[in-house]
């Protein structure tokens, strides 16, 4: 086993996924629906997407992160040249936290109304190194990331229906 693989398997563990008797296949995109959710690992240049993706915590609210690669696990009583697994695949995910830095301030009649409202589609990001196992049936959607200065901002799709 190389470096990447035993952090491959300590993240998994750590999500409480069972890969005893299991083998591990990367690969480093994934379509969805009509949606391609890319890793970081998916070198060719199709730099109109990022691999930053909003999914869905157990619990139900909506964290980000980064898609490192994808993994399927397989089994071991599997056989070897056509897989037969139906587990569904992870997607080792580079977590982050959001701030919500942005206000917008709507003076909609002179000093009677001001109305105030956060900005919930874009966050700032706080790169940590942790990474977790995320089931892809998890991944809701892929967001934007702006780069400015030293700061990284995720823009989350902001009409979910006009995806085309
Ligand atoms: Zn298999």
């Amino acid at each position: 086993m190389n470096e990447q693989s035993n952090f491959d398997t300590q993240v998994l563990v750590n999500s409480n996924v069972n890969i005893s008797d299991a083998k591990l296949w990367q690969f480093f995109r994934l379509k969805i629906g009509k949606q391609m959710f890319i890793s970081k690992q998916y070198t060719r240049e199709v730099l109109t997407i990022s691999n930053c993706v909003g999914y869905e915590e157990n619990g139900g609210e909506i964290s980000f992160g980064f898609v490192e690669r994808f993994l399927k696990i397989c089994y071991l009583d599997c056989c070897a040249n056509v897989c037969t697994c139906e587990e569904i695949p992870y997607a080792i995910v580079n977590t982050c936290k959001l701030a919500y830095p942005f206000d917008v301030s709507l003076d909609e009649t002179i000093d009677i109304f001001v109305h105030k409202e956060k900005l919930p589609f874009i966050g700032k990001c706080e790169t940590s190194t942790e990474c977790k196992a995320v089931s892809t049936a998890k991944l809701l959607y892929v967001c934007s990331v702006v780069q400015v200065k030293s700061d990284t901002f995720i823009v989350r799709p902001v009409n979910l229906l006009d995806t085309e």
